[in-house]
């Protein structure tokens, strides 16, 4: 039997989103399992479909920071039972080469999977109230919803004692962050490190390179994020300072080693190589949407330049390492959410693009009709 329940649905890719009745005509499929959603975090990719220039298929559910309950399984062979608690990740293969080679942020299939419209198996059991059809899925999830199917692949068992309705930032954007410092840079004590952006993504850098004991430098334009990344452990600079690479290089003894931008901003981008000492690496999280020119002498003397998506990371290792910090009064994310009723979902997309608030959270009431 059909399950009926409410989902925020974008028809369009500058309408507002609308609750609505959706349903889904069957359970979960092998290897899949049906999460009743606790909460969904909101993220700049949520968003950025607006800007998707008709590659993200619409209309559609969105929603990738999903946590919540499982409900059904499709067999054993998920390794989950009903009543598990578990937070959503991004979507992968898990048999192409990168996947084999545990890095599934760069699956073959990741943009197929997570932003142009998901798994097409099954696609047509996800429907409106009228029966039209909504993209299959996003992000593996579309969690933007009571409930959603996910493959078993994406979903983390996590403690049932732990707020399992903040928990799904970690699943993207906290994850994207704290990957970064922690995986792809490998920062440890001592080391210094430059974050261009105190968003979620941003500010999660910061939290993580605090806990791996780095001197950390956090650069942004608003000055309460700049309070929060002080409050998390860093020296704030407002990104409008003069001399902006000459004072993250005084803060970080000569030359940051460790550059992290999330904002995509060619000046920025530049101000931090400038920063960067020789042999330093500038990671990329934002997605760049026209050539980047780099000043002359930008790479000189080793200094690396690279793309990194969704921190290196492989979730099942660190949603829980992330979950270990917190518990140790290390990783503070709760502090950046902000919690919305599903139906309040425009007012969040309108506070998260004004820059007040860092992260919402969508709670939908959980109601199946
Ligand atoms: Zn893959
Ligand atoms: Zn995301």
């Amino acid at each position: 039997m059909a399950l009926r329940f409410d989902a925020a649905v974008l028809r369009s890719y500058d309408g507002r989103f609308a609750v609505e009745e959706v349903a889904l005509e069957s359970g979960p499929a092998g290897g899949e399992v049906l999460v009743r959603v606790a909460g969904s975090g909101m993220c700049r990719t949520d968003l950025a479909v607006r800007r998707s220039a008709g590659r993200s298929p619409l209309p559609a559910v969105l929603g990738h920071e999903g946590a919540g309950v499982v409900v059904e399984t499709g067999g054993p062979d998920t390794g989950l039972s009903a009543g598990d608690h578990v937070v959503l990740s991004f979507d992968s293969c898990g048999r192409c080469r990168n996947c084999r080679g545990a890095a599934p942020a760069y699956c073959d299939s990741f943009a197929t999977l997570n932003l142009f419209g998901g798994r097409t198996d099954d696609a047509a059991r996800f429907t409106d109230a009228a029966g039209g059809a909504l993209a299959p899925r996003w992000f593996g999830q579309s969690s933007f919803a009571d409930y959603a199917v996910v493959p078993a692949r994406n979903a983390v068992p996590v403690d049932p004692s732990l707020p399992l309705e903040l928990l799904g930032p970690l699943g993207c954007g906290f994850l994207t962050g704290a990957g970064a410092v922690l995986h792809s840079f490998g920062v440890g004590a001592g080391d210094t490190v430059a974050v261009l952006g105190a968003g979620a993504v941003g500010l999660a850098a910061v939290m993580a390179a605090t806990a791996a004991g780095a001197v950390t430098v956090a650069v942004d334009r608003y000055p309460e994020r700049l309070a929060l990344a002080e409050r998390l452990g860093a020296t704030a600079v407002h990104s409008a300072a003069a001399g902006l690479p000459g004072r993250i290089r005084q803060l970080t003894d000569g030359g940051a080693q460790y550059a992290l931008d999330t904002t995509g901003s060619e000046r920025l981008i530049n101000d931090a190589l400038r920063a960067l000492r020789p042999r330093g690496h500038l990671g990329l999280v934002a997605r760049l949407h026209r050539p980047l020119p780099l000043e002359v002498g930008a790479l000189d003397r080793g200094r690396r330049i690279s793309h990194i998506c969704e921190g290196d990371a492989v979730p099942g290792l660190l949603v829980p390492r992330l979950i270990g910090l917190w518990r140790a009064g290390r990783f503070p994310f709760d502090e950046l959410i902000v919690t919305y009723p599903l139906g309040a979902i425009n007012e969040a997309e309108r506070d998260c693009d004004a820059g007040r608030v860092v992260k919402p959270v969508l709670i939908p009431d959980g109601r199946a009709r």
